[in-house]
């Protein structure tokens, strides 16, 4: 099944915005597996408010109890309704300095604890694809053959994402030829995600290795995300 994924960043800032974006967001009438990652102080509410999505987190921390303050662990999301989460996402490898290492150890923690996944993966300029493999080889150090049915790839260039300076969309082409490269490596669901709206999401999704999208920016508008769950569905 195709999967989409709307992950908000740090977007809106009040749980009524949020409610009503969640509100706003049509489900298609086939099945697209539709993943939100809200912010994570509204996912309670949210989760109870609109069970028809599956709900993630954006981040969280690997152990579950302990001195880390600030941190959320993986019980706890689990407790307020979510089953998802992301992991890899360029914001936190690039603006917290999360390294493969930290990234690995998230995703093993996750998958330990029965979560679904997205990883994300991505090199930072236009044709430097050159360190995807070890970066990817690295972050899913220790995953085992049976926990992939678990994990999603997206294949997300951060040079494509929105708001990169400069930002425009990866073609539907070069993106196929570096999933299919690289899904030989990791035998998995793969998405891609960068600049994904309605009017570039039927390309990508016609690519045969790309089997769904993460969505961020086109996220936060609910009919536009709705347009993209409806091509999905096609
Ligand atoms: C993202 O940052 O995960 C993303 C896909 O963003 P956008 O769709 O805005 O490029």
């Amino acid at each position: 099944m195709r999967l989409i994924g709307g992950n908000w960043k740090l977007n809106p800032s009040t749980l009524p915005e949020a409610e009503l974006l969640a509100e706003s967001i049509r489900l298609p009438q086939e099945e697209v597996e539709t993943v939100l990652f809200p912010p994570v102080a509204f996912l309670e509410e949210l989760a109870k408010k609109s069970p028809k999505f599956r709900w993630g987190a954006q981040d969280f921390f690997h152990k579950d109890t302990g001195a880390f303050t600030g941190e959320i662990s993986l019980p706890m999301l689990r407790s307020i309704g979510a089953a998802w989460v992301l992991t890899g996402h360029s914001d936190r490898r690039i603006k917290f300095s999360e390294s493969d290492k930290t990234v690995s150890e998230k995703l093993r923690a996750a998958l330990r604890e029965n979560f679904s996944v997205i990883l994300c993966v991505g090199e930072l300029e236009r044709g430097s694809e050159g360190a995807l493999e070890e970066s990817l080889k690295q972050s899913t150090k220790g995953v085992h053959h049976d926990e992939l049915a678990r994990l999603t790839i997206c294949y997300e260039p951060v040079w494509a994402i929105s708001t990169s300076p400069n930002a425009e969309a990866d073609s539907p082409e070069h993106a196929e030829e570096i999933i299919s490269r690289l899904k030989e490596i990791i035998p998995t669901r793969w998405i891609y995600g960068g600049s994904v709206t309605s009017a570039n999401a039927a390309a990508f999704l016609s690519m045969p290795s790309i089997e769904g999208a993460l969505v961020g920016g086109a996220a936060l508008k609910g009919e536009e995300f709705s347009k993209i769950l409806e091509i999905a569905s096609q």
